[in-house]
């Protein structure tokens, strides 16, 4: 059964799936029922005609009811990790229009996980200005087409190794780390990030994102009694929309963007599934996005995936094409 015992995720990976409410013009059309059991299971009747029902395994299945605050009750001991010294990262993986962004992100109206753990983490820092001192660093990349641009600058960081540092942080030498004092600034920031972000046009989504956002919070912290050092880091990642090409009528540099996403969505699944299956060799270095990631993948380090769904008719292939992703990852 699943718990908030943070101990218990070290090294772990965990699945939590999570299914959009239908909006018009989806409203008018059919949608798929889902079956949610409280053990994170869902199944799916993928036939119209033949029950042929497809189960698959999450840790927590967020039904279309589940708002921005229930998502967040089982998100919030992770962001303590990250206080706790640990490193963490938090995925959404999904197609384009299926609560990614919303998740991860969210809006005015309703927050998702991003303002709540800045929230969270500087609530906690406050609480324990007496017996710490904390200092908190950001930054902010794209990833598209396999090319890294500093969202805090908005400019492409033109040679864009990513190197490891001496205590094994991977770092993109150039880019913008902004020191950072409040859970305002860091939204703030943020949100301007958000608003330089490469925006493609596909007719699935008149804005939809064809590139991977990485939002990276170090936080260190110093005991002012014993000395002692802890170092975390929270990473959040928007990733790009998962359809394949030829449904969204990608044509040219469209199905380039594809392409790459593809690829590095792809890479990103072999790395987990070769984690999870504690193979010797990670091969992190087959793309940007996952050298990049390095440091908060494996090891000691606590990953939770998001598998972002839309339950309409029309979805099903990409659905059932995210929730597999999922089971593979889990
Ligand atoms: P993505 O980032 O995967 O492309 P979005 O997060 O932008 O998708 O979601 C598409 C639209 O649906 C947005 O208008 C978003 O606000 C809305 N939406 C997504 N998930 C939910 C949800 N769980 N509850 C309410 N609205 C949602
Ligand atoms: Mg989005």
């Amino acid at each position: 059964r699943y718990h908030n015992d943070v101990e218990d995720m070290k090294g772990k990976i965990r699945v939590f799936c999570r299914i959009k409410p239908l909006f018009p013009p989806e409203i008018t059309m059919k949608d798929k029922r889902f079956k949610i059991s409280p053990l994170g299971l869902l199944k799916l009747n993928i036939s119209d005609h033949e029950q042929e029902v497809k189960s698959f395994s999450f840790d927590r299945v967020f039904s279309p009811l589940d708002d921005q605050k229930t998502v967040y009750d089982d998100v919030r001991s992770l962001v303590q990790s990250t206080l706790d010294g640990y490193n963490v990262c938090i995925w959404a993986y999904g197609q384009t229009g299926s609560g990614k962004t919303h998740t991860m992100i969210g809006d005015q109206m309703n927050p998702g996980i991003a303002p709540r753990a800045f929230d969270q983490i500087f609530t906690y820092i406050k609480e324990n200005s007496q017996k710490w001192d904390h200092s908190v660093s950001a930054s902010m990349l794209e990833i598209y087409q396999d090319k890294l641009i500093d969202l805090f600058r908005n400019e492409p960081l033109p040679r864009a190794e990513i190197l490891k540092d001496s205590q094994g942080y991977m770092v993109v030498p150039g880019a913008c780390v902004k020191q950072i004092s409040a859970a305002d600034e860091l939204s703030k920031l943020f949100e301007e990030g958000i608003r330089s972000q490469h925006k493609g046009r596909t007719k699935m989504n008149s804005v939809s994102s064809r590139s991977h956002l990485v939002l990276s919070v170090l936080i260190e912290s110093k005991s002012k009694l014993s000395g002692a050092k802890l170092k975390g880091k929270l990473n959040l990642i928007d990733l790009a929309g998962s359809e394949r090409a030829r449904k969204t009528g990608a044509t040219g540099s469209t199905l380039k963007e594809a392409a790459f996403i593809n690829k590095s969505l792809f890479a990103l699944g072999e790395v987990i599934s070769s984690l999870a299956a504690g193979s010797a060799h990670i091969p992190y270095r087959n793309s940007k996005l996952t050298t990049l990631m390095q440091d908060s993948l494996g090891g000691n380090s606590k990953t939770l995936f998001f598998i972002n769904v839309s339950s309409a008719a029309c979805n099903l292939d990409e659905t059932i094409s995210s929730l597999m992703y999922g089971t593979r990852v889990k």
